[in-house]
């Protein structure tokens, strides 16, 4: 294959360099090295008590979030300029977290409000920058469903579904994560080269939860905004509420990668019936697969 390059798999001379064969050498290692560190790398969720595929650390993980934070607001409208939808969604979210054992891990939970009136949606980047749309606000009728977003949303941080994205598009893309991120010194941002951290970036801020993501970030909704003094049933609402905002449009994007609403609200009523499995209460069992 090296004594034929205009045969290699890129099926053309590289205007790159003298060595097509080299960086397929390069990229086949660097593919051996994601399956090897992907396999490697385990971490305890002292929330959630699952062990993880993930390679980054908390604190990359709060850089990253804070570094994308400005692009996803960007892309909804900017941040919202009515001081008391703020004002509510910062003290709801700060309830939920102080109350639940979201409050006794290291992420740094900042709340935004966008301004985007036609986008209903909510999301979180990892670390604990967590998003919600005026559009979506403005359907939800009690601080209960309020909650049950913001609740949602935390649980995605706390079970740390972005990290677990990032470790397995590393998987995919090779270069793309492994070498890049593990490299990033959160202390310094300039560790990673502009271009790299845009790509990065621009990988979270499309990032799409899978569905068992956004079962757990459910379950997990349901037993933080019970711990803040919710009523957990709030969540059922705020699913009746997207379903019906869904109704002759676009599903709103808080639900097109989600399970259907229904499926939902199923799981939803089985974790409300069963609070005693939420973290930090006992008995301390993981509810798996969820
Ligand atoms: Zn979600």
């Amino acid at each position: 294959m090296y004594s034929q390059p205009r045969r290699s798999y890129y099926g053309r001379r590289t205007q790159r360099g003298c060595f097509p064969g080299g960086r397929l050498l390069i990229a086949a290692a660097v593919a051996i090295f994601s399956l090897i560190s992907y396999s490697g790398m385990r971490q305890d969720n002292p929330v959630t008590g699952e062990t993880q595929h993930i390679d980054i650390t908390v604190d990359q993980e709060i850089a990253l979030g804070l570094q994308a934070a400005p692009e996803m607001a960007q892309q909804f409208g900017g941040v919202d300029p009515d001081p008391q939808a703020q004002a509510m969604v910062d003290e709801i979210g700060n309830h939920i977290v102080s109350s639940s054992p979201a409050g006794s891990t290291e992420y740094q939970y900042d709340f935004h409000v966008l301004g985007d009136s036609r986008t209903i949606n909510a999301f979180a980047l990892p670390g604990g920058q967590i998003f919600i749309t005026r559009a979506l606000m403005d359907r939800l009728a009690t601080e209960g469903e309020l909650a049950g977003v913001l609740g949602h949303e935390v649980g995605h941080v706390v079970a740390r579904h972005s990290a677990e994205q990032i470790a397995k598009s590393q998987l995919t893309q090779g270069l793309t994560g492994a070498v890049v991120i593990a490299s990033y010194d959160p202390n310094n941002p300039a560790s990673m080269r502009t271009a790299q951290v845009a790509m990065v970036i621009g990988q979270l801020v499309n990032m799409k939860y899978g569905r068992d993501d956004e079962l757990e970030a459910d379950f997990l909704g349901v037993c933080f905004i019970d711990d803040a003094g919710y009523n957990p049933e709030e969540l059922i609402a705020v699913m009746r509420v997207l379903a019906q905002a869904s109704q002759g449009q676009a599903p709103p994007e808080f639900f097109s990668t989600h399970p259907n609403p229904e499926r939902r609200v199923e799981r939803i009523q089985q974790a409300i019936q069963s609070l005693d499995q939420c973290p930090g209460r006992s008995p301390q069992t993981s509810p798996s697969g969820m």
